[in-house]
C-alpha cells in the first residue's frame, strides 16, 4: 500500500484533536500548531487575551519585504458539536474508506482549510520560493458561537495591526458540482426582540391599546418583508440568498394566564441584510414601525453587525485580479457570491477578502452528520492554494496600494 501523503496525514490528526463546541480542546490544538510552525520553519505566535479561551495563534512565513502589506490567512480551530449516534464512523477518528473519504467534524468546515495553508507553503518552501510578503496563517477559536472570543478581539488588537495585512483568505463552502465557491461579502446580521406594552384587564372585554394589537402590526410589516424578499429570490435565477434580505421570526412570548389580556408581548426577529441594502435605510424601518405600531413600543438588538463592505471583483482590486488569473489558469470554474451566513471575515471585511475553501464535487456537509471529505479533493486544494500564493504573495507594490 502507498505511504500517506503527509498532508493527508497532518489533516487527520488535526481532525482527532476534539476542538468541539461546548468545551473545545484548545490547548491540545495549540500543542499541535505549535509543532506545525516547528516542522515548516515558520514563526509561532500567540496572543491571549483577558478571559478565558480567548486568543488567536499566528504562524509567520516572513517575506522579503517587510514593507509590503501583508497576506492573512485564516481558519477557525472550532466545530460544532456531534450526534455520534448519527455518525457511520467515529466523528473524531479520521477515520479513511475504501473511497478515499476522510470522516470527521472539521473535515469540511474547517480544519481542511487551515492544513491546506500550510501544506501550500510546505511546497512551496520546498520549492525554494521566497515570498516578497509576509504571510501570516492565523488560527482563531470560536467562529461557531460569534467568533467574539476569537477573531473580534484579534482584529482590536496591536498586535494584529503590527501584521499590517492587506489582504486575507478565510473559509467558504464545498460545492456538490465542477465549480467552486468564492464569497466577496457577507450579509449583515440583525438579532432584535420588538416589546409592546399596552392595556391590560379582563380578557372578557375589547380594551383599546392592546400589546397584541401592536405586536400584530410589527409581525405584519416583517412577515411582509419576507414575502418581498422571497419573491425577489425566486424571481431571478442568479439571485443567491446573499443578494435578498432574510427575514424570520424566531422567539415569541408574553402572557400570563388565559383570561388575562397580556400588559406585555415581545417578538425576536432573525434578519440577514444584503450588502445591496443600505443599513440606515434599515434601522429607520425598525424606528418607524416602533412609532406605526403605538405608543409603548421599543426594540433592542441581540445582535447587530454594523458591517457590510464588499470586496470588489473588477480591475480595480489586484488581489482579485491574481486570485482569477490563478483560478483561470488551472481552468476552474468560479461562482461569486455574497455568503449566506456570517463568518469571521466580517471582522476584517475592510481589509479585501474572500471567501474560499477549495472543495468541489463534494456534497455540503457542514454542521451535518457524516461530514468528510475526499482525500484527492483536499490534496487538489493544497494544489490550489499552492498557486494561489505563489502570485498572492509576490504581488509587487506598483501593483497594489501598497
Ligand atoms: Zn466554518
Amino acid at each position: 500500500m502507498a505511504q500517506e501523503n503527509i498532508a493527508v496525514t497532518n489533516f487527520r490528526e488535526y481532525l482527532r484533536i476534539k476542538t468541539v463546541h461546548p468545551e473545545p480542546d484548545y490547548e491540545n490544538a495549540i500543542v499541535w500548531l505549535k509543532k506545525q510552525a516547528i516542522d515548516l520553519g515558520l514563526e509561532f505566535h500567540i496572543v491571549e487575551f483577558p478571559k478565558p479561551n480567548e486568543f488567536a495563534v499566528w504562524l509567520t512565513w516572513q517575506g522579503k519585504d517587510v514593507t509590503l502589506k501583508s497576506v492573512l490567512l485564516n481558519s477557525h480551530i472550532d466545530v460544532v458539536p456531534v450526534d455520534a449516534t448519527k455518525w457511520t464512523y467515529d466523528p473524531f477518528g479520521a477515520e479513511k474508506d475504501a473511497n478515499g473519504n476522510i470522516f470527521a467534524r472539521g473535515s469540511q468546515d474547517m480544519k481542511c482549510v487551515g492544513v491546506q495553508y500550510l501544506e501550500a507553503i510546505r511546497n512551496l518552501k520546498a520549492r525554494g520560493v521566497v515570498p516578497l510578503r509576509t504571510v501570516h496563517v492565523s488560527f482563531v477559536p470560536d467562529e461557531e458561537v460569534g467568533g467574539y472570543k476569537g477573531m473580534a478581539c484579534f482584529v482590536k488588537s496591536p498586535e494584529f495591526a503590527s501584521l499590517n495585512v492587506g489582504f486575507a483568505l478565510d473559509e467558504g463552502i464545498a460545492s456538490p458540482d465542477e465549480s467552486f465557491h468564492v464569497f466577496y461579502g457577507e450579509r449583515a446580521i440583525w438579532q432584535f426582540r420588538m416589546t409592546a406594552k399596552g392595556k391590560t384587564g379582563h380578557a372578557s372585554i375589547l380594551h383599546e391599546d392592546t400589546a397584541a394589537e401592536k405586536i400584530h402590526k410589527i409581525i405584519n410589516k416583517l412577515l411582509g418583508l419576507r414575502e418581498v424578499e422571497k419573491a425577489r429570490l425566486k424571481s431571478n435565477p442568479n439571485f443567491d440568498l446573499g443578494d435578498v434580505t432574510s427575514v424570520n421570526m424566531t422567539m415569541l412570548s408574553g402572557g400570563l394566564q388565559p383570561n388575562v389580556v397580556p400588559p406585555e408581548l415581545s417578538v425576536v426577529f432573525d434578519m440577514r441584510i444584503t450588502p445591496h441594502w443600505k443599513l440606515d435605510d434599515m434601522k429607520k424601518m425598525l424606528d418607524d414601525l416602533c412609532i406605526e405600531a403605538g405608543p409603548e413600543v421599543s426594540y433592542d438588538y441581540i445582535q447587530h453587525s454594523n458591517i457590510i463592505a464588499q470586496t470588489a471583483l473588477n480591475d480595480s482590486n489586484v488581489w482579485w485580479t491574481t486570485f482569477k488569473s490563478v483560478t483561470d489558469s488551472l481552468k476552474m470554474q468560479l461562482n461569486s457570491s455574497i455568503f449566506p451566513a456570517s463568518t469571521d471575515i466580517m471582522f476584517i471585511r475592510e481589509i479585501p477578502a474572500f471567501g474560499f475553501s477549495p472543495m468541489n464535487n463534494t456534497p455540503v456537509l457542514l454542521h451535518d452528520h457524516d461530514e468528510f471529505l475526499n482525500e484527492t479533493v483536499f490534496l487538489r486544494g493544497v494544489e490550489i492554494y499552492e498557486a494561489i500564493l505563489d502570485k498572492i504573495v509576490n504581488v509587487t507594490k506598483s501593483d497594489s496600494t501598497p
